[in-house]
């Protein structure tokens, strides 16, 4: 079987984009309201040579004070559980806030290896976001851009040897 990589962070960030960008057609559950995620949705990506399930987590862009409450938190804590890794998606647009730190408790409790992507980094927009991305303690924060593709070398090169 395909190893599972779980697509982890705050509401708003970029996860169903780079999901989307990951997993093209193949999808196996669609979620009918573009834009929010109520349930876990997987489907098989391609990354150069590499083959693995992605999940998409959930985010209730609506509710955000809510967003680690009941379902949402079961859902994203069940996907982190059933991965190999985890890629964990913040907006370095941005900055780190509050909800990003317990959203790495989150992948941080269940000791899963993490990739630290600074999403929205579009030319120099989001450099000193993703040097900040540095005091989450879990390695080397690429600067990403799911829109534009931004990083997807990167991504390549860390995720290959974790799974
Ligand atoms: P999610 O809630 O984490 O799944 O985030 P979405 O993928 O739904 O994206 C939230 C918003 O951020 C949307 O308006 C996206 O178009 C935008 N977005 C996603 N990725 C990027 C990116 O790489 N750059 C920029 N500038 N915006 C992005
Ligand atoms: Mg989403």
């Amino acid at each position: 079987a395909l190893s599972k990589v779980a697509i982890v962070g705050r509401p708003n960030v970029g996860k169903s984009t780079l999901f989307n960008r990951l997993v093209g057609r193949r999808l196996a559950l669609v979620d009918d309201e573009p834009g929010v995620t109520r349930d876990r949705r997987e489907g098989e990506a391609r990354l150069g040579d590499l083959r693995f399930v992605a999940v998409d987590t959930p985010g209730l862009e609506e509710a955000p004070e809510k967003a680690l409450e009941g379902r949402m938190r079961r859902q994203t804590e069940k996907a982190i559980a059933e991965s190999a890794v985890c890629l964990f998606v913040i907006d370095a647009r941005a900055g780190l806030t509050p909800l990003d730190e317990t959203f790495a408790d989150l992948i941080r409790r269940q000791g899963k290896p993490a990739i630290v992507l600074a999403n929205k980094a579009e030319g120099t927009a989001g450099e000193a976001g993703a040097v900040e991305a540095w005091s989450l303690g879990m390695g080397e924060p690429i600067a990403f851009s799911a829109e534009h593709g931004r990083g997807m070398d990167e991504l390549y090169a860390a995720l290959e040897p974790l799974l």
